[in-house]
């Protein structure tokens, strides 16, 4: 039997991720008494295994990979570059301390009260609250579930924790894998692709559609492949993995690429194929609400479950699963819940692959804007930009998609260095409801990287100057 604890809130929050925790500090901020109640730590999958380990590897391996192979065209000579991997992971580590630490001094600054432990829905208010063998009850007036996502696992190819692995598992290796495959070219494949072969590790991406992250513009992908494979990595297109065999200290995967089989081999496989929503003990049905055929908690427009009172936001809820997205939806309902007018513009959420070069983007691209009526696009090369050049990073391009009839921006999609900061001049355009022209007629300073963007948009009107 729960222990019942008197204390009511305004607002209970399950999960402390990036959607969970940013609600309850902003529900604080509007006067709220908050409780957000989590099982393991605070910020979640981002700030733990996540957005956050997994962009300290990528940064420490970058420096890794430039300090072997480009540095000497800056003039720089370093003699031999070793690797020394515990220091990387302890250094990732600290990264990911350091912040998840900084979540609970903000729930203090904002007195939010920490529960620790599983939270499970009771009805009428109540979440019965289990931490080890202590278990209690609290009630508030509203309750908004946070509980994430967690990595799919391919019935044929199950994660043992070792040989085939989760990005949870391939953002600790503690040695270097000699051959890699990585199932499935999103986001995750590709990151953590990157970093272990920037390290030094022989990596195979084997992905079932036509081209490496599906649901980008088609032209930025081509781009972005063939700057991995330049980096050495090896992709196979329309390829299913079937199974896996773990046979010694290795791993057998049998591949079918258009109905051919073959058989790879590595002493690792990463399985990328996606998250699904984490809702495990959590009371659910029991409660009457209800979830997708995929198992995403159904929410109307103001992520109202079928629940009185309940409410659901973040990768639980499903559509682009990124951290932004969640937090987003976080603020807004905390806003909504206060009866403010909280909204989130799904039109203008940026979607990132940080491999290098950085495919980034927003809107839509090129094939969906085409089919909903014709468009002007431009496009500039940062082989024509002036701080791409003195960077020594000239991959890629901006491409731009306006409206031809009202020239609205329609889309952004960027292949080339620091992608993932500049793809804000979009997002910010998008909220904007900005022209083209708009961008084109902006001062950008130089010689900096947005200077291509301003240059794609200004070749969008058949007038850019340097190309
Ligand atoms: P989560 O972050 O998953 O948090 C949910 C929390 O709820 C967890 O802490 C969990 O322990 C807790 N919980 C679950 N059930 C209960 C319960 N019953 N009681 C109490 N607590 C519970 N996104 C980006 O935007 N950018 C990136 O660069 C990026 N990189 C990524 C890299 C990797 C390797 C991975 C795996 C993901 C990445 N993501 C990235 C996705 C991002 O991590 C998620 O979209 C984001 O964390 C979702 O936030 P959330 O709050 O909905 O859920």
């Amino acid at each position: 039997m729960a222990e019942n604890n008197s204390k009511a809130f305004d607002l209970i929050v399950i999960g402390a991720g990036p959607g969970g925790y940013v609600c309850a500090i902003r529900a604080a901020q509007l006067g709220m008494s908050v409780a957000c109640v989590e099982r393991q730590y605070l910020g979640g999958t981002c700030l733990n295994v996540g957005c956050i380990p997994s962009k300290a590897l990528l940064d420490s391996s970058e420096l890794f990979y430039e300090a072997g192979h480009s540095f000497a065209k800056h003039g720089i000579t370093v003699g031999n570059v070793g690797l020394d991997l515990p220091a990387m992971m302890k250094r990732k580590s600290q990264v990911v301390d350091g912040l998840t630490q900084g979540v609970g001094g903000l729930f203090k600054k904002n007195k939010v009260t920490h529960v620790r432990g599983h939270g499970r829905l009771a009805g009428n208010g109540k979440v019965i609250v289990k931490d080890g063998n202590a278990s209690r009850e609290i009630s508030a007036k509203h309750i908004v579930i946070a509980t994430g996502s967690a990595p799919i696992q391919l019935p044929s190819i199950p994660f043992d924790g070792k040989h085939i692995v989760s990005s949870t598992d391939a953002i600790a290796f503690g040695e270097l894998p000699k051959k890699m495959i990585v199932i499935g070219a999103g986001a995750i494949g590709l990151e953590l692709g990157s970093v272990w072969a920037r390290l030094g590790t022989d990596v195979t991406v084997i992905e079932f559609m036509d081209r490496i992250v599906p649901q980008a513009d088609r032209e930025m992908t081509t781009l972005l492949q063939r700057a991995l494979e330049k980096q050495g990595l090896k992709f196979h297109l329309k390829t299913a993995a079937e199974t896996a065999k773990i046979e010694g200290a290795g791993v057998k995967v049998t591949v079918a690429t258009e109905g051919k089989k073959s058989v790879i081999e590595a002493d690792r496989v990463l399985v990328g194929v996606g998250r699904k929503p984490y809702t495990d003990d959590l009371g659910l049905k029991e409660i009457g609400i209800e979830s997708d055929k995929r198992g995403f908690i159904s929410v109307d427009a103001h992520y109202h479950t079928k629940a009185k009172g309940v409410y659901a936001i973040g990768d639980v809820i499903g559509g682009t699963m990124l951290a932004h997205k969640a937090e987003e939806e976080g603020v807004a309902i905390a806003e909504l819940l206060a009866g403010k007018p909280g909204h989130v513009n799904y039109k203008a959420v940026p979607n990132v692959v940080y491999t290098n070069p950085e495919l980034a983007s927003v809107g839509m691209n090129e094939d969906e804007a085409r089919a909903r009526g014709e468009v002007r696009v431009g496009k500039f090369p940062f082989l024509a930009n002036g701080r791409a050049r003195a960077m020594n990073s000239t991959d890629g391009l901006v491409k731009v998609i306006a409206d031809a009839a009202t020239d609205r921006l329609l889309g952004m999609h960027i292949v080339g260095p620091r992608a993932s900061d500049i793809i804000t001049e979009g997002a910010i355009a998008m909220e904007f409801a900005a022209s083209v022209e708009d961008i084109a007629r902006s001062i950008h300073a130089h010689p900096t990287l947005p200077e291509a963007i301003k240059e794609a948009a200004m070749a969008a009107e058949k007038r850019a100057i340097h190309i």
